[in-house]
């Protein structure tokens, strides 16, 4: 009964190598001889050699191959670092984070020692740490007080392939900053002038993906360099019919797998958190009622979000006699290799964020669910063959892999550049004037600009204004950042700061959804704070902190279950509020500063960075946009949901059937006017 998504079989070979001996079971091999036996290992002398000889380096290889993990150890080990430090770079938290601890382990460390990691909100690092794994955008801020990156001797681009926006902006800053610190009379060619070598920079450059040629243009011609993966035939099959309901259909080819194929770990791809979720209660659910004698189920959730403690589970070997499946992101495509997997199931899907551009919409960032390119089915599918002949079963047919597009488009090119832009004018830089791989288009610098000029941030000569440093050099987005900067001035920093904090979070506070909700709403009652969800979000961090003083771990945990609250929210926004209340000290804010129970100063700061999320009511009881064409109706999760009032502002836009507002506030219309004079003439 749960076989219904009938495959059709088409095989695909792949590169091939003679597996090893199978006969024999192996003991399982030390840490160092996994190092030793890695595809990279066998290339050690001349990678070290090649990077050694060329200032940039642009290295390709196969999801698994040993670049990551192994690179920046050779380059310590060979001396090549210097007495400075080897940065690399990694889109996804949650993929620094575990890098680092593999790393730290390979070298018998603990982390923070001489491997550490930085991420936004997390930092792991001391003054003996040499090689650093940070995510693209913590580099950029570390520009910002060291604009030569002057302690790093080696700063590797890892997963380049993906081409982030703050990837993009790495490239172009790094390509300035090698001329000066290595200095250059002429582009990086062999006649080049070693004038002020006392502290050069080298460039790594890795992809997964063979798309190489374009890197080392960019970097006038820079030596390419290809590691021989580890790949074995995966055998791919399609789906006859396209699976509307890939959830659903991910399930049943999961039992399909696990009843009637061979064992062998699984690994499913899945656009988001909210999917994954929803997979593993379906899978533990109907694996509970498989008959005795047929294998158990582990099930390991992947994504960008997920609690650093819970990362490193998937990568050790499920409970005896059990089948590993692991639900996860496309972070698992080329950032995170996998041990043990045999099968793959592809949805199709991943979440891209996608600039919903004012004339249409919403003026910001929105994450989509949509197809994936032929890239990414490419390496999903990749991920069956690591150790062994695999197989991949693609949710969607065959016509739909070949209508994907090849790869997809910068995030340059679709995101927006608000944050991107205030940062670099903290660094004295245009977007409009800096060398990009790809440039990003008139209407989208324009759009960030306005926005940043709303906020104050820059004036009307596109200056940037002192509040622009400020907020530049708060970890945030620039609105939140801006609404921080306000409450310092109405005298309500310690209450904005425990909202903004539980926003800043990676996952949402409230973990309701159409079936519970009502219960939901009537658990949280006395919460609710008559003006909305932002401070009603206030009251519960209230709450929380007064309950966790009294209650154990269990005891709080407890608690938010009942409140249904998602407690995983609550303990990374205390964290992120600590780091932020540090970010405040170093900009000489008093957090300390609080207005007790009144609401309208906190409202107001919050206004002031969310002034280009406001709505105003309309006769037929939705809201639409002041800055944008849409007209929006209260999330049903909402405190606000069946009121009507007269103005309101929200965190964010949900593109459903309707586009629904969510963390929604209400604030006088007065408020919303006064803001907009108040920024520009601040501004001035
Ligand atoms: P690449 O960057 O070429 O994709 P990596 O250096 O990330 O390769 O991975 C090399 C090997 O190290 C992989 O086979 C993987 O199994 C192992 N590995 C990586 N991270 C971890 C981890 N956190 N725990 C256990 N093994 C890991
Ligand atoms: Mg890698």
């Amino acid at each position: 009964p749960l076989c219904s998504s009938s495959h059709q079989g088409k095989k695909k070979a792949r590169r091939t190598e003679a597996a090893g001996s199978p006969s024999k079971i192996p003991k399982s091999p030390t840490i160092q001889e996994q190092r030793d036996q890695l595809p990279i290992a066998q290339g050690k002398d001349a990678l070290v050699r090649e990077i050694q000889e060329n200032d940039v380096t642009v290295l390709v290889g196969e999801t698994g191959s040993g670049k990551t993990t192994q690179v920046p150890q050779y380059l310590l080990e060979a001396g090549i670092a210097g007495k400075g430090m080897i940065a690399v770079t990694q889109p996804r938290k949650v993929a620094a984070t575990s890098l680092a601890s593999r790393v730290a382990q390979e070298q018998n460390v603990s982390v923070g020692g001489l491997v550490g990691y930085s991420v936004r909100f997390d930092e792991a690092s001391s003054s003996s740490t040499r090689i650093k794994y940070v995510t693209d955008g913590m580099l950029i801020r570390e520009l910002l007080s060291d604009p030569l990156l002057s302690r790093y001797s080696v700063v590797v681009i890892d997963e380049a392939h993906e081409r982030t926006l703050r990837t993009d902006l790495l490239l172009a800053n790094l390509k300035t900053i090698q001329k000066t610190r290595n200095g250059y009379t002429t582009r990086g060619k062999k006649g080049k002038e070693p004038a002020s070598k006392q502290n050069p920079l080298k460039i790594v450059i890795m992809s997964a993906t063979l798309d190489a040629e374009k890197f080392s243009k960019f970097y006038g011609n820079a030596k390419i360099l290809y590691v021989q993966g580890r790949q074995h035939p995966v055998t791919i099959y399609h789906t006859a019919a396209s699976q509307p309901d890939y959830v659903d259909s991910a399930l049943r080819t999961f039992f399909q797998i696990h009843t009637d194929r061979p064992p062998g770990d699984v690994l499913i791809f899945l656009p988001g958190q909210e999917d994954i979720e929803n997979l593993e209660k379906s899978i533990k659910l109907y694996a509970d009622r498989l008959p005795k004698e047929t294998a158990g189920v582990a099930v390991y959730p992947m994504y960008a979000a997920l609690p650093a403690h819970q990362q490193q589970a998937i990568f050790s070997p499920p409970p005896q006699g059990m089948r590993k499946c692991i639900l996860a992101t496309n972070i698992a495509e080329t950032s995170i290799t996998i041990p043990g997997i045999k099968y793959v199931v592809d949805t199709g899907k991943c979440k891209e964020k996608r600039y919903i551009s004012r004339d249409t919409g919403s003026g910001f960032d929105t994450l989509l669910t949509r197809d994936i390119t032929k890239s990414s089915a490419l390496q999903r599918a990749g991920r069956a063959g690591r150790e062994g002949p695999g197989f991949c079963f693609r949710l969607y047919t065959e016509d739909a892999f070949q209508a994907m597009p090849l790869s997809a488009e910068p995030e340059i090119l679709r995101c927006t550049l608000t944050s991107s832009i205030l940062q670099l004018k903290c660094l004295g830089q245009d977007l409009e004037t800096l060398d990009f791989m790809d440039k990003p288009d008139a209407e989208s610098i324009a759009s960030a600009l306005a926005t940043l000029y709303l906020l104050g941030a820059i004036d009307d000569s596109k200056t940037l204004t002192k509040l622009g440093r400020n907020m530049a050099f708060l970890p945030l987005e620039s609105p939140l950042a801006r609404s921080l900067m306000a409450s310092v001035e109405l005298a309500c920093t310690l209450e904005v700061l425990d909202i903004i904090s539980v926003l800043s979070a990676s996952s949402k506070l409230f973990v309701d959804n159409t079936d519970n909700r009502e219960m939901a709403v009537e658990a949280r009652r006395k919460f609710r704070h008559p003006s909305g969800d932002h401070l009603t979000v206030l009251n519960i961090v209230k709450s929380y902190e007064e309950m966790s003083e009294s209650q154990g771990k269990s005891g709080r945990r407890e608690w938010c279950r009942k409140q249904l609250l998602n407690e995983r929210c609550l303990i990374e926004a205390l964290e992120i509020r600590a780091q932020l209340r540090g970010s405040c000290e170093r900009l000489g804010i008093d957090w300390h500063v609080s207005c007790g129970e009144a609401e309208q100063p906190v409202l107001r700061s919050l206004l002031r960075g969310l002034v280009h999320q406001a709505a105003f009511l309309q006769p037929d009881g939705s809201y639409k946009q002041i800055m944008g064409p849409s007209t929006v109706k209260i999330h049903p999760g909402s405190s606000l949901c069946d009121k009507k009032v007269p103005a309101i502002i929200y965190d964010e836009l949900i593109y459903t059937t309707n586009i629904y507002a969510r963390g929604v506030s209400s604030v006088p219309r007065s408020f919303i006017a006064e803001v907009s004079v108040l920024n520009r003439r601040r501004s001035g």
